[in-house]
């Protein structure tokens, strides 16, 4: 699917990216390493904290 996407934990390429859109209309990425199972979101290339993700999506419309 696509490549260079890295887990910046354990360096390896085996990462699943899920895309979605959030309740404000903003797309994010969902990333999770197979192997180490770190998970982050990114956002234009920008790794969001979890904390703010879910702030965001508290928000109702
Ligand atoms: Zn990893």
């Amino acid at each position: 699917m696509s490549d260079g996407l890295r887990c910046s934990t354990c360096g390896q390429d085996t990462v699943i990216e899920i895309e979605l859109t959030l309740p404000d209309g903003s797309a994010v990425v969902f990333c999770s390493c197979h192997r180490c199972e770190s998970k982050w979101w990114d956002r234009d290339g920008e790794q969001l904290d979890l904390d703010s993700l879910v702030d965001v999506t508290r928000r109702e419309p």
